[in-house]
């Protein structure tokens, strides 16, 4: 059953009905075509972003103020914040003891009584206001005679917007500039109120129905006008569901269409090369590791290809999960790739992967952009033969000219640096020489609480490795103020004394690039000459020429250098067993996710780790940010509290902005809403796999605008 429709028969809330009928085309006209919006008005909303009207309504406020209704003057208590209609008597300038400041003062009145109303430095109302004006006034009654109101919103009446629109019952305000404050927006969308009427339904009865949601128009009508707080929760349900469906239906068709279009080769696996490397292993695997390889292992098998995601937090041994996944492959005669988002950690890996799997007489190729020509071809030569059993290597790997004999199996090394559409093109191009596909693992270190999980990897199925490895304690972790630097530094002193190394890592620069180089080999040489003039010093930032970034991580490996001085380029996988101590600075502008994988570079080996961060957060969210960062050292726990302290968006992190941006839900706050979208949205596939029939085209089309960057979502 449809639910009530909160307007209808409340004209007094929708507004002037539009002249004509409704035209669903006003959705995508700009701003300044609304009538009562003047061209200078429009610019600014352009300027801001709000360039159509659809725009403009989809800019729902972020709170509301709870003003209800006007008071007659007799009745304001004094002391309270109220609302008064009134009429202006009289307006004057005052100066106050304050130099520069001034006070506008008008007297104003109702039948009931009079107030002086006071504004602070707003010299132009002089000019904007006149006696005779009425006046919708909200603000906190004072002592005097008669007494005053501290004017904190105003509106003229009659002035052509909605009466009571900024100063009487639930206020919405808007994320908004100092160009466009949050007042303009609320006008700009009081004159759009009519055209909100004419918003296209993208979502079929039958799932408003089910689910119970406003209509479109509905909804938004609820959360730039709401009457009450149900208003505003209905109506952001509905804008909540139908995103989820949108990211739930474009996730869905595009594991279809990975699952549908080409078989993958059946890796079934003898265990004789996997029982090999296990048999050199000085430990044997965590259950959760034992876990993950019995649910990869099982995916292998079969011919369907393989998109999972592993996820555990930092060392809790992804790589040796990889590398017997791997084994896998080869048994069966496939090639297995291992693809990471940087060359240091391609390098990092090679080494890894050598060691562990030499006891079953296997060598790994190394494939990045930087390889010499004639080593290139000769490499690719063997990659193309199948001589070449495992290859690592950056994204170089998937280039066009790099072609695999039999490519069996992708594991893609901390996938948070790619988006949803790297890992569409990944699937792409990962085919053999017959065209068959390729299984593909994706690992991350940055565990996601399993809500983001569903929106950001919905088309992924999902193993976790928890915990560590028995015996590794969490690093110890301070926050130390400024004043005590000098304390930090004689204890890292005292860690490097003993044999064992430390990070230093470099404040986050915006500009990257050089200015980012510039400030590392500033801090190094600040350490080299002060703190640490005692040890050898390196340094290693994102600037430097890969085989001076190769040097400066060799060196640190193999303990030529005591301390390595680093920018973010040693942020994932990077495994010195013998690093014990980091120190991070400039804490406050990292993520959290990311001061966690920061952190996982030391503690690695038999000695705990220590992590040391400096930073003065400006805000009380950094505060908190940083106090949790030094409570918990669960990955899981820290990416939970992130998104609610930072919000999704910017948890997923630039690169993974695109498709699974999400505008309206709140992960942490819609969870219920999430399930039942993602079972809207298979059931909707189930019944219209091609979401061809005419009730599903709006939807479709919602679909393919935000999955843009990936074609061929759906046939036809
Ligand atoms: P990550 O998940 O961060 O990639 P790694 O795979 O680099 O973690 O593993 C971290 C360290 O733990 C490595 O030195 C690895 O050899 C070691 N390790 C992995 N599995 C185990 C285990 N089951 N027991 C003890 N140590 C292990
Ligand atoms: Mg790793």
């Amino acid at each position: 059953m449809l639910p009530a429709r909160p307007f209808a028969g409340r004209p007094e809330l929708v507004g002037e009905a539009p002249r004509r009928r409704p035209d669903p085309r006003w959705w995508w006209a700009p701003v300044g075509r609304v009538p009562g919006i003047r061209p200078a008005q429009a610019q600014r909303a352009a300027t801001f972003g709000l360039v159509s009207v659809g725009d403009l309504l989809l800019h729902v406020p972020f709170r509301y103020e709870r003003y209800g209704a006007a008071t007659p003057v007799a009745q304001a208590v004094m002391g309270q914040e109220v609302t008064v209609r009134v009429e202006l008597h009289s307006i004057r300038m005052a100066p106050t003891r304050r130099r520069g400041l001034v006070t506008v003062r008008a007297l104003v009145g109702d039948a009931t009584g009079r107030l002086e109303a006071v504004w602070f430095n707003q010299r132009h109302l002089l000019r904007a206001l006149s006696p005779g004006d009425q006046l919708m006034i909200r603000g906190t009654i004072g002592a005097g005679a008669p007494r005053s109101i501290t004017v904190r919103a105003y509106e003229l009446v009659g002035a052509g917007g909605s009466e009571g629109l900024h100063t009487t019952g639930l206020v919405p305000v808007y994320t908004a500039t100092e160009a466009l404050p949050s007042v303009r927006i609320r006008e700009l969308v009081d004159r759009a109120r009519a055209l909100a009427a004419t918003a296209p339904e993208l979502l079929p009865a039958w799932i408003r129905d089910r689910l119970g949601l406003m209509s479109y128009p509905d909804a938004l009508m609820s959360v730039h006008f709401p009457r009450a707080a149900g208003d505003v929760r209905r109506g952001r349900r509905r804008l909540v569901i139908q995103e989820y469906i949108e990211l739930q239906l474009g996730l869905l068709l595009l594991r279809r269409q990975e699952a549908h279009e080409r078989p993958a080769p059946r890796l079934g696996g003898t265990g004789e090369t996997a029982q090999r490397v296990r048999g050199a292993l000085r430990f044997a695997l965590t259950v959760h590791q034992e876990r993950t390889l019995r649910e990869i292992g099982r995916d292998l098998r079969r011919e369907v290809p393989m998109r999972r995601l592993l996820q555990g937090d930092v060392g809790s041994g992804k790589t040796l999960v990889a590398a017997l996944a791997m084994c896998q492959a080869l048994e069966t005669g496939a090639q297995a790739a291992l693809l990471v988002p940087t060359e240091t950690l391609a390098e990092q890996h090679l080494q890894t992967l050598d060691a562990l799997l030499a006891p079953a007489g296997i060598t790994p190729v190394l494939l990045t952009g930087k390889v010499a020509t004639a080593e290139r071809d000769r490499r690719l030569m063997a990659i193309r033969t199948g001589t070449a059993g495992i290859v690592v290597g950056t994204q170089a790997l998937l280039s066009e000219g790099v072609a695999f004999h039999d490519l069996g199996l992708v594991i893609v090394d901390e996938q948070h640096r790619f988006g949803v559409e790297q890992r569409h093109a990944l699937s792409e191009r990962a085919l053999d020489a017959t065209g068959r596909a390729a299984h593909i693992l994706y690992m991350t270190a940055t565990p996601i609480p399993r809500t983001l999980a569903l929106t950001a990897y919905g088309e992924l199925a999902v193993s976790t490795i928890r915990g560590r490895p028995a015996g590794r304690g969490p690093v110890a972790t301070r926050w130390v103020r400024e004043t005590e630097r000098d304390d930090a530094y004689a204890e890292v002193r005292a860690e490097l004394r003993q044999g064992f190394q430390a990070y230093v890592i470099c404040p986050l620069v915006d500009e990257g690039g050089s200015a980012e180089a510039k400030a590392a080999t500033a801090e190094a040489e600040r350490l080299r000459s002060g703190p640490f003039a005692e040890f050898a010093v390196g340094l290693v930032h994102g600037a430097l020429k890969s085989d001076a970034k190769r040097a400066a991580m060799a060196a640190f490996a193999r303990g030529d250098t005591d301390v390595l001085v680093a920018t973010t380029v040693i942020e994932v996988g990077i495994d010195v067993p013998n690093a014990s101590i980091i120190v991070i600075e400039g804490a406050d502008r990292f993520g959290l996710a990311q001061l966690h994988q920061l952190r996982g570079r030391v503690g690695r080996g038999a000695r705990p780790g220590q992590c040391i961060v400096f930073g003065e957060p400006a805000t009380d969210d950094g505060m908190r940010r940083l106090e949790a960062f030094t409570q918990t050292g669960d990955g899981f726990r820290l990416a939970e509290l992130d998104l609610e302290i930072r919000g999704e968006g910017s948890m997923l992190g630039l690169r993974q902005a695109g498709p699974t941006d999400l505008r309206f839900a709140r992960l942490t706050r819609d969870r219920r809403e999430l399930a039942q979208a993602r079972q809207i949205a298979r059931r909707l596939l189930r019944g219209d796999p091609d979401m061809t029939r005419p009730e599903h085209l709006l939807l479709r089309r919602a679909v393919e605008a935000r999955f843009a960057a990936i074609p061929r979502l759906l046939e036809a």
